[in-house]
């Protein structure tokens, strides 16, 4: 498994703002669909092409158009959907598939509630939508599903991570048996505390988003 970490002016400056217990939910919302598209723009650089040539007004122009089948997003209820579009304005071509996962209060112990992805994922790119990398058992579990299915690659968008998450998902994707694993993230924390809460943090990102229900 890799870990990028984006290291750039415009992702921390967002992110510090995303951060702040005083950014109401309007803004925390077009803050974290402008962040995820910029790391998104990174998570998609190794996305596969195939050569083509085009008809300028002048010429032909050799390139690439992205390889088939496409792309499949996975946002990860209720949090990753605030991700959407954020991801979808670079990939529009892209399929949209979801799973919903509940974490125990008690035992930080994610359970799956809904899954709506296709069947066969053969060679097939996904990319998951999870906010907040926490104890890593709700990536773990939706990395698994995808692998069942046969995806090539999975490679999961955090704003954050913490390092506690981060150990278990290297251990466990540490033989490199199934697909290919990477986390793209705008900061790698200090630590969880004892609720599997991010510290520092932005406090529980599915409320900022949305609200408390
Ligand atoms: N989920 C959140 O929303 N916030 C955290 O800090 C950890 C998990």
């Amino acid at each position: 498994m890799r870990t990028l970490v984006i290291d750039h002016p415009l992702v921390t400056h967002k992110l510090t703002a995303l951060r702040d217990a005083a950014t109401d939910t309007a803004t925390f919302r077009s803050l974290t669909d402008e962040l995820v598209t910029l790391l998104a723009y990174e998570a998609t650089r190794e996305m596969r092409v195939e050569p083509v040539s085009v008809e300028t007004p002048v010429g032909t122009a050799r390139g690439v158009k992205l390889a088939r089948p496409v792309p499949l997003i996975v946002p990860v209820l209720r949090a990753g959907i605030g991700m959407l579009d954020g991801m979808t304005r670079l990939l529009p071509m892209a399929d949209v598939g979801f799973v919903g996962l509940r974490r125990d209060e008690e035992s930080l112990i994610a359970s799956t509630y809904a899954n709506r992805l296709p069947t066969d994922l053969t060679g097939r790119d996904t990319f998951v939508l999870d906010p907040m990398l926490a104890t890593g058992g709700t990536l773990a579990t939706v990395i698994g599903v995808l692998a069942e299915r046969g995806a090539a690659s999975v490679t999961a968008i955090c704003l954050l991570a913490a390092p506690e998450g981060l150990r278990y998902l290297e251990e466990s994707y540490a033989d490199g048996a199934g697909p290919w694993v990477r986390v793209v993230t705008a900061a790698v924390d200090e630590r969880l505390n004892d609720r599997g809460y991010i510290v520092p943090g932005l406090g529980d990102a599915g409320d900022r988003l949305f609200g408390q229900i």
